[in-house]
């Protein structure tokens, strides 16, 4: 319970209408896109750098925990109010601020949709090449405090490649400006201890992000293969055949299953596992690449293959990859998903150790993710009614980790740890990294008010 003296002075700053207290509105902001759930004690929608720096240095005073919200996509908990507390909502802070086309710089809000932003740029002939899948309804800001991967990163990079800048507020309640934000250069590059930090540092209240030219032309090829490892082998050749893939996708079969019902394009039923592969850059370079990508799939003897070049033809083999996430819950109601990274030469290896896992432990698992850079994001399928399924799923998990550090992968390709790693951590950090980051934590936040509890397990 928040103090009534706390709640009154923080709707006299923000405005009564801005501070909700009601435990049926509160509901929606107690989870995001994994299994737990957590009430915060009041949400509030701020408008401004000021309106934030104003919050934080009440929440410090009365000692009160703080959540920044994007949009409550995360897939670890991040935005859980897991100790209660106020919820920071960003959904009003969603201004592009200014595109400056010569600079090749964006100036955003961090309420921004990623999605949203993507299609602006475009419109001017610029292209923010990180994609996460969620970008249709996740927030710049949550991008950025995640470190978001998705689907371009195999050429491009994660979010924190192309941030600029960023201006946050700390728990001194000082406004911080780092890289195009601040003047003169800084000794450290304080901006990149917030990229991943999962709001547990600082309130991140402006982001300036870098932009490239839309890529003139795009061609997309659909692979089928009769397994995982066929797959997974077939991804690695693709990176190994001097092309240079915008994206590398794959599915198994258990996915192709799920989404054969919306798919477009039709899929044998021998279909053990499937890559969608893509290329961009000018017109002769993904012409020559396309021929490249189709000789290096056709010697692993594919069920079949097909291009897309018009912009129907590839969101039609895009439907199959993008409407995955949220139809895979029609297996079964409770999905832990996990996104482990390995390096490229052990994803055969790892998605034939994740097949046998599943059959080990009897418990459904759905693969699929993206190989291009290492990234498996493996699902395990539940439900709520059967706690010797969730139990076996859990050890299985556990094997899952402990597998990924021990050929040199880690445990979160890009969701972040927030809750669900929270108790893993230490199989990839040893005691003296762990302490060392704490104490980063510490020196940022010696009250433990940012989002407390989160990442490190106590
Ligand atoms: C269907 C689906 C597909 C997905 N695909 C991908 C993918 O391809 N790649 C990928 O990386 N992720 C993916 N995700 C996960 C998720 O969308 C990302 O982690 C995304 O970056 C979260 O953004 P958000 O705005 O929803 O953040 P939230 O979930 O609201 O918050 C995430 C974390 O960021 C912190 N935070 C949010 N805003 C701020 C701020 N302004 N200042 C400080 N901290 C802040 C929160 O406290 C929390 O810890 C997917 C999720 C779904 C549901």
């Amino acid at each position: 319970m928040i103090p009534t003296k706390f709640t009154r002075k923080l709707k006299k700053l923000l405005g009564h209408e801005n501070v909700l207290t009601d435990e049926n509105e509160l509901v929606a902001y107690s989870y995001d896109s994994q299994p737990q759930q957590a009430l915060p004690d009041a949400m509030v929608l701020v408008s401004s750098t000021n309106d934030i720096a104003g919050t934080v240095k009440l929440a410090v005073e009365y000692g009160i925990p703080i959540v920044a919200r994007g949009a409550g996509s995360g897939m670890t908990g991040g935005a859980i109010p897991e100790r209660g507390g106020i919820i920071v909502n960003m959904e009003r802070m969603d201004r592009i601020i200014d595109i400056s086309v010569e600079d090749r710089i964006a100036y955003l809000q961090p309420g921004v949709i990623t999605g949203d932003f993507q299609a602006v740029v475009s419109e001017k002939g610029l292209y923010y090449p990180p994609e996460p899948a969620s970008s249709q309804y996740s927030s710049i800001g949550g991008n950025v405090a995640e470190s978001a991967g998705g689907l371009g990163c195999v050429k491009y990079g994660l979010t924190k490649h192309f941030v600029a800048g960023l201006i946050f507020v700390t728990t001194g309640g000082d406004v911080v400006k780092t890289g195009v934000y601040s003047d003169k250069d800084s000794p450290f590059d304080v901006g990149a201890l917030m990229l991943g930090s999962e709001g547990t540092l600082a309130v991140i209240t402006e982001v300036a992000v870098r932009l490239i030219d839309l890529p003139e032309s795009r061609v997309t090829v659909l692979a089928l293969f009769r397994s995982l490892v066929e797959t997974a082998q077939a991804s690695n050749a693709v990176l190994m055949s001097g092309v240079n893939p915008s994206v590398l996708e794959f599915m198994d079969r258990r996915c192709i299953d799920t989404v054969r019902e919306y798919a477009e394009v039709s899929i044998p039923d021998d279909t053990g596992a499937l890559l969608i592969a893509e290329l961009d850059g000018d017109t002769t370079e993904t012409e020559t690449g396309h021929k490249i990508l189709l000789e290096t799939l056709q010697n692993l003897h594919p069920l079949d293959l097909k291009s897309a070049r018009t912009e129907k033809e590839r969101n039609a083999l895009w439907k199959l990859r993008k409407s995955l996430s949220p139809a895979i819950v029609k297996i079964a109601p409770l999905k832990f998903n996990e996104d482990i990274c390995v390096p490229l030469s052990r994803i055969p290896e790892m998605a034939a150790f994740v097949e046998e896992l599943g059959k080990r432990h009897d418990v459904q698992v759905v693969t699929f993710g993206h190989s291009g850079d290492g990234n498996l994001h493996v699902n395990f399928m539940t439900h709520w009614k059967r706690p010797d399924e969730i139990a076996r799923a859990k050890t299985a998990i556990e094997e899952l980790f402990r597998e990924t550090v021990r050929v040199g992968g880690t445990l979160s390709g890009e969701h972040g740890i927030g809750i669900a790693k929270r108790p893993y951590l230490s199989i990839e950090l040893d005691e003296a990294t762990m302490e060392f980051e704490k104490r980063i934590k510490h020196a940022f936040d010696p009250g433990n008010i940012l989002n407390p509890g989160k990442i490190f397990p106590e």
